[in-house]
């Protein structure tokens, strides 16, 4: 875990900094999903396919309900990918869209992150808000993009050492439960 994280998007919980959405995707998890990516990104994996994501002040800030209004307008939506960029770097805010959209329709969520599982839930603190993001995604795809393991068969992640993860049962049993697709 990068102990120099950036801070600069605490200030406010209802704006998010993104790169960019794709409005409908079937290649950033199961289903018709709408994908938010999300600014800024401390690992810096070599091969990156995003390195225009790692600039913390790039991007552009919108603001939740705005993104809410633009994934509630599509019936053919099942569910909502959070990619990056990372996504934890923003953990609160990602976390308050999400139950807001919830809130609404049940579609499924999935996050995707560089940092691993394990990391993520021994360093959560209220300040940074990772173990309310954690409980609230229902996929977690864990680990940096590792150029030597990339396999392009494998179904929704760049590297063969990245783990689809059932969030909310890994939680409450302590062991990692895989996914299967
Ligand atoms: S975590 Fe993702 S966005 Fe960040 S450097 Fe690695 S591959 Fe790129």
């Amino acid at each position: 875990m990068e102990e120099n994280q950036k801070q600069c998007y605490k200030c406010n919980d209802d704006m998010l900094r993104i790169a960019g959405v794709q409005r409908e995707s079937i290649v950033d998890g199961p289903g018709i999903r709408y994908v938010v990516f999300t600014q800024g990104c401390p690992h810096h994996c070599p091969g990156c396919h995003n390195p225009e994501t790692h600039d913390y002040s790039a991007g552009k800030l919108v603001s939740i309900k705005d993104l809410e209004n633009d994934i509630k307008k599509n019936p053919l939506i099942r569910g909502v990918t959070i990619s990056g960029g990372e996504p934890f770097e923003q953990a609160k805010v990602v976390n308050k869209l999400i139950d807001d959209l919830k809130s609404e329709k049940p579609y499924d969520f999935m996050v995707y992150t560089g940092y691993k599982f394990e990391n993520l839930v021994s360093n959560a603190n209220e300040q940074n808000g990772y173990l309310d993001l954690l409980n609230n995604t229902d996929i977690l795809m864990d680990g940096r993009f590792v150029e030597s393991l990339k396999n392009e068969n494998t179904i929704f992640r760049g590297s063969t050492n990245q783990r689809a993860i059932e969030c909310k049962e890994s939680l409450e049993t302590g062991n990692i439960k895989l996914h299967e697709f």
